[in-house]
């Protein structure tokens, strides 16, 4: 193979791969250019290898053919190459791209039917050649007509970069005069190839592979200048794509473009639909353009350099607040040619931020919730407490606590019902409001409507309308203890967040609500004897010590019966101690009867009783006594064994003013009295 060959077909390789490196390089018009222009460098290339290789005369005519697909498009290309760079991102019209294609599409014709008229080659000739022959030509008259027109494409695509190196700056000069160097290689090897056709190179043309070197040198400062090339359409694609919404105006306040962003959020103000042509909006006021959203109009009619947030309300819309950032352009804002307005939705923001702030006062409340409701056991208070912190998370109207007393509902607290207090302790069957017994059978908070009077378990007001029902019952272990109804005169005032909300807050009153029953079920346990259900001695010290102090500070009468049961031991011996407890049981009763509530009555121990009786004198406590033992002489225990009665001793003690006695003195005096009643013969009283 001769040299020429090898060089043409090196050359159809380097062009080849750097088209496709070029195509690959992220896509810019430069680089798609220089593709295009390598391509066709490449078909050119090979189609002159397959020539210069071929032996036959025909063949090499009908591959000189083929080459011009490659000669007629490698000018243009360089040409708009050229342009390309040099506009830097500017397009080129449709009709100027048609136009430069008319004479090669001419020339492509006539090549391919160069037979019929010769106007591209007049005649072909073989002549010897290293490794076979080469084909030369005599040109027809159309040839110079593209050979013009290819070199005014040429110097126009030089001049073009020359322009480009005086007025680009810095790297992009650089660029240019790398561009500039690749031009002499295809222009110098086409000049050997026409000029010399009967000289040494007979029959050779290297100008595709001139185009190969300039090539690389174009490949080269493309490369280089991709980088900077990429930096307005980043621009652009991010302007187009943020989802901050930018709106340009110019020197005289009109729109003078604005991206999908902006044009969206025209749309959803009431403006002008994304779909409107771009001329309703660009070269209109902004006064014009943001006409349904006035404060907007405002803020871009008067630009100021800065931040500001504006609102959008509209009846329906949700509100929905915006940063407006004003930038001047061109200048400082005295002088400035025009705004870039940037509006950024920061709604997510404050919603979120309303959002936390919530969970932060629900979360605050609960733990308020836990903390006093763990230092209160008294059920009324309780109510209160509750429905009070209740209302700081789920604003009502009205509050109801009801508490589960079996089939009924106790109303233990209410808050926002005048004049509710006689209703406080009325019970209300359960059955018989549908909103509680429905919430209390789910054991789950129930939204309701309020469609009927019967709906509400209170006797509300007639100008009071209540529409809106959350029913919140409190669980615990699976068993309803209470129930939260809360009633709102605004229609569907309650929602799923609330219930969010009164679900850990019932969960907490719920577990509250079982401690206090249990405290109070423990401290009656504590205080109270077993059998009989009066004072044990212990809370009876307690009381009886306290009312004692009161009774001598304020020299207050105060008096002391203590009896026992007589022969009850024979009782116990007859009957049994099941009769005997029976017994003790009864009297009991009658003891409580007999007494006052102010009167503080314990079992002392075995059948001795106590009674201490503040505010009474020693003839009052005496005629108590005595009816004491008149009833219990009166009455009667019926047991399986027949009929029994019984009698009981009373011993009485005062306090007496100017003593210094104790309770114990008191107790040991009642106690002596006592005795002298039984050593009497019994059922007797003295003191
Ligand atoms: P007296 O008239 O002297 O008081 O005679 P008495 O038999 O009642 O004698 P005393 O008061 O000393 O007797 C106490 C008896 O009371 C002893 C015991 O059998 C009985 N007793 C004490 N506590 C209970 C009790 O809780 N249940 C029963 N069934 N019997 C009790
Ligand atoms: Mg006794
Ligand atoms: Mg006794």
């Amino acid at each position: 193979m001769s040299l020429y060959v090898l060089i043409l077909f090196v050359g159809a390789l380097v062009s080849g791969a750097v088209a496709l490196i070029a195509w690959q390089r992220p896509a810019t018009a430069t680089g798609r250019a220089l593709a295009y222009l390598m391509a066709a460098v490449f078909l050119w290339s090979v189609a002159a290898t397959l020539q210069a290789a071929a032996y036959s005369m025909e063949a090499k005519i009908l591959f000189s053919k083929l080459q011009y697909l490659g000669i007629v498009s490698s000018p243009v290309l360089l040409f708009l190459f050229a342009l390309e760079f040099s506009r830097s991102g500017h397009r080129v019209g449709v009709a100027v791209r048609v136009a430069l294609w008319v004479i090669p599409a001419t020339t492509l014709i006539l090549v391919a039917t160069n037979g019929s008229h010769r106007l591209i080659w007049s005649k072909f000739s073989l002549v010897p050649a290293a490794g076979g022959h080469a084909l030369t030509y005599e040109f027809g008259g159309f040839f110079w007509v593209h050979a013009g027109y290819s070199y005014i494409l040429f110097v126009a695509a030089a001049l073009l970069i020359v322009r480009s190196f005086f007025r680009f700056k810095d790297i992009h000069r650089q660029q240019a005069l790398t561009l500039l160097l690749a031009l002499p290689w295809p222009w110098v090897a086409n000049f050997l190839f026409i000029s010399g056709q009967n000289g040494a190179f007979a029959g050779q043309d290297y100008t595709p592979f001139g185009f190969v070197i300039a090539g690389l040198f174009l490949l080269w400062g493309i490369l280089r200048l991709q980088l900077v090339d990429l930096l307005p359409v980043a621009r652009r694609k991010v302007i187009e794509s943020m989802g901050e919404s930018l709106i340009v105006l110019d020197e005289a306040g009109r729109v003078a473009g604005m991206n999908p962003a902006a044009r969206k959020l025209l749309a959803s103000v009431g403006g002008r639909d994304e779909s409107a042509n771009d001329k309703d909006i660009v070269g209109h006021t902004a006064d014009e353009v943001f006409s349904t959203w006035p404060e907007m109009a405002a803020a871009l009619s008067a630009p100021a350099a800065g931040r500001a947030e504006l609102a959008w309300k509209r009846g329906g819309q949700p509100n929905r607040t915006f940063n407006l950032h004003l930038s001047p352009l061109g200048g400082p804002a005295s002088r400035a040619k025009g705004w870039v307005a940037v509006l950024y939705d920061f709604t997510p923001v404050k919603e979120a931020e309303a959002q936390a702030v919530e969970v932060r006062r629900v979360a605050e409340a609960l733990h308020q919730t836990g903390v006093t409701l763990s230092q209160t056991l008294d059920p009324k208070q309780m109510s209160n407490l509750i429905l009070e912190l209740l209302g700081r998370i789920i604003p009502f109207d009205i509050g109801v606590f009801l508490t589960a007393q079996g089939a009924d509902l106790r109303l233990d607290g209410l808050r926002g019902f005048p004049n509710g207090q006689p209703l406080l302790g009325q019970s209300f069957p359960m059955a018989g409001c549908r909103l509680c017994d429905s919430a209390a059978l789910r054991k789950r908070p129930l939204i309701s409507a309020i469609t009927s009077p019967d709906d509400i378990l209170l006797p509300v007001p007639k100008d009071l309308l209540l529409r809106s029902y959350l029913g919140i019952p409190l669980v615990f272990q699976d068993h309803v203890k209470g129930l939260l109804a809360l009633y709102d005169s605004r229609p569907d005032r309650f929602t799923e967040r609330d219930v969010h909300i009164a679900e850990p807050f019932a969960n907490q009153v719920a577990i509250s609500l079982e401690n206090s029953r249990l405290f109070e079920e423990l401290s009656r346990l504590a205080v109270t004897d077993n059998l009989t259900g009066l004072l044990n001695r212990r809370a009876f010290s307690e009381a009886a010590e306290r009312e004692f102090e009161r009774a001598r500070r304020y020299r207050r009468p105060l008096s002391l019966i203590l009896f026992d049961i007589d022969k009850f031991k024979s009782v116990n011996d007859a009957h049994g101690h099941l009769i005997g407890d029976q017994v003790l049981r009864v009297l009991s009763e009658t003891v409580r009867k007999t007494t006052r509530a102010t009167d503080i009555v314990c079992r002392w121990g075995g059948e001795e009783f106590l009674i201490l009786m503040p505010e009474q004198g020693h003839d009052q406590a005496f005629s108590t006594a005595e009816r004491l033992r008149q009833d219990a002489s009166n009455l009667v225990v019926v047991t399986p064994s027949g009929h029994l009665s019984l009698t009981i001793s009373l011993g009485v003690a005062s306090l007496k003013r100017q003593e210094g006695e104790s309770l114990d003195g008191l107790i040991g005096r009642a106690d002596a009295a006592m005795y002298e009643a039984k050593a009497a013969g019994r059922n007797a009283v003295r003191g």
